[in-house]
């Protein structure tokens, strides 16, 4: 049988230099999963806290969600677009009903990067113009034109773009220079500096702002509430279209809301979905008002796009999160967890702080008593999880922070025993 180093070495040979796995040295294997549990090749167990970055969303093998694969794969697996199929039309419906977005239209895709290039291609060609806005510490995809309103230079490969980009202030309030600013005075310092950009830097007719209301990748980066309907005030002053990318917040992670922009006060015009939607099949796409989701005229297609088999483990999905209230059940888990985690770590002098919503949560690590990014504690305490049976992620501008995303069906047992990890490791390195 094969082994997880054996499988490291053959990763490393075959795959490209940039993408590696957690865990460097010594990464693990994931052979099977049952709920938020899941086994290596060599049968350790570990508790699932990440979901492989948001994805697995309602816990592994799920009953519901397997069977509706199985049956949907033993029927047809892909028809495209071309062809009417129940599944695809039914979630897109579904979809349009709870996104918020009146009169809306559902295009679907293979991937969140590619959803927000079709957000920027909808935006940039409603508006007639290659002005786009976005937030710094932004990540909104791997593609060349996502590339280009991602903000976060470790995850950065190329600035080569045919969009003019500008950047603005907010998302990651820590490391902004109005951090010492209450609530409103920050909110009102970045919505002047968004109208300072928009004045000095752009030949008019902005497109767009896409932004996520928590950053995912920049390491749960949360602005205050209320911040993206101030921000929306200036925009719709001048036409600007707001999109918003719900990637990681969407399907009720967030707690207190299904979508991360409701915390603001604000209707996006569009908004972009991906990751935990097919509780890890492959399920994206955007969601736009008709009068801007019309508005391209050549024929447009994605081939993988809302395929029978990630359409049926997307309508499983949504309906198990909806009939079992994960949404209240975020909430409740995401306090429990904060409750017994915060004053475990509260006199940690290398942790800034521990961020971020419902079951979103971050550690941001840094040298002791400062704001300077330590990476290797972060490192350092992923690993010391790992080791201690339990799963979490990393991100971070400087890879500084790590990353908290149980199933959105957590239970209390696992919750406790994920905290009991975490302080445990924290107080293992002192
Ligand atoms: N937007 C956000 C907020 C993301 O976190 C990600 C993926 N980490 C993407 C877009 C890109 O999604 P994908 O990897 O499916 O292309």
């Amino acid at each position: 049988m094969t082994s997880t180093s054996e499988l490291a070495q053959r990763y490393r040979a075959v795959f490209p230099s940039w993408l590696g796995p957690l865990h460097g040295e010594a990464p693990i294997s994931i052979d099977h999963g049952d709920g938020g549990e899941v086994w290596d090749l060599e049968g350790n167990r570990y508790l699932d806290f990440f979901g492989g970055v948001l994805t697995t969303m309602i816990g592994h093998n799920q009953p519901d969600v397997t069977a509706a694969v199985q049956a949907q794969a033993a029927k047809v697996m892909h028809s495209s677009t071309l062809y009417l199929n129940e599944e695809m039309v039914a979630l897109a419906e579904e979809i349009a009903a709870v996104s918020g977005i009146p009169d809306a239209r559902v295009f679907f895709t293979a991937s969140g990067s590619e959803a927000n290039d079709t957000a920027l291609l909808l935006a940039t060609s409603y508006r007639q113009s290659n002005q786009v806005l976005a937030m710094r510490n932004s990540y909104h995809g791997r593609s060349f034109t996502t590339q280009a309103i991602t903000s976060h230079s470790s995850w950065r490969s190329s600035s080569v773009s045919g969009l003019d980009v500008q950047f603005v202030q907010g998302g990651y309030r820590l490391r902004s220079p109005f951090r010492d600013l209450d609530d409103d005075a920050y909110t009102q310092a970045c919505c002047d500096d968004l109208e300072q950009i928009l004045d000095m830097t752009s030949a008019g007719n902005v497109a767009c702002l896409i932004a996520e209301p928590i950053q995912g990748v920049g390491g749960f980066a949360t602005p205050p509430d209320g911040f993206f309907g101030q921000m929306h005030k200036i925009l719709e002053g001048r036409d600007i279209l707001f999109i918003s990318d719900e990637v990681q917040t969407g399907w009720g992670r967030t707690g207190e809301h299904f979508w991360g922009y409701q915390a603001h006060g604000v209707t996006p015009d569009m908004l972009t979905f991906a990751k935990g939607v097919g509780n890890g099949v492959g399920l994206a796409g955007v969601v736009a008002r008709a009068d801007v989701m019309d508005t391209i005229k050549a024929t447009s297609f994605s081939t993988f796009g809302g395929n029978p088999l990630a359409a049926a483990a997307g309508r499983a999905t949504l309906k198990y999160v909806l009939d079992n209230d994960l949404q209240g059940n975020a909430l409740r888990m995401g306090e429990r967890f904060r409750q017994r985690l915060d004053p475990l770590i509260a006199d940690v002098p290398w942790i800034a702080e521990v961020r971020g919503r419902g079951l979103m949560v971050a550690i941001e690590t840094v040298q002791n008593d400062s704001l300077h990014p330590d990476a290797a504690k972060a490192v350092a305490l992923a690993d010391g999880c790992k080791e201690r049976g339990l799963l979490v992620g990393k991100g971070g501008l400087y890879g500084n922070v790590v990353r908290i995303a149980p199933m959105l069906n957590v239970s209390e047992a696992e919750i406790d025993e994920g905290v009991d990890v975490i302080a445990a490791t924290v107080a293992a390195i002192g």
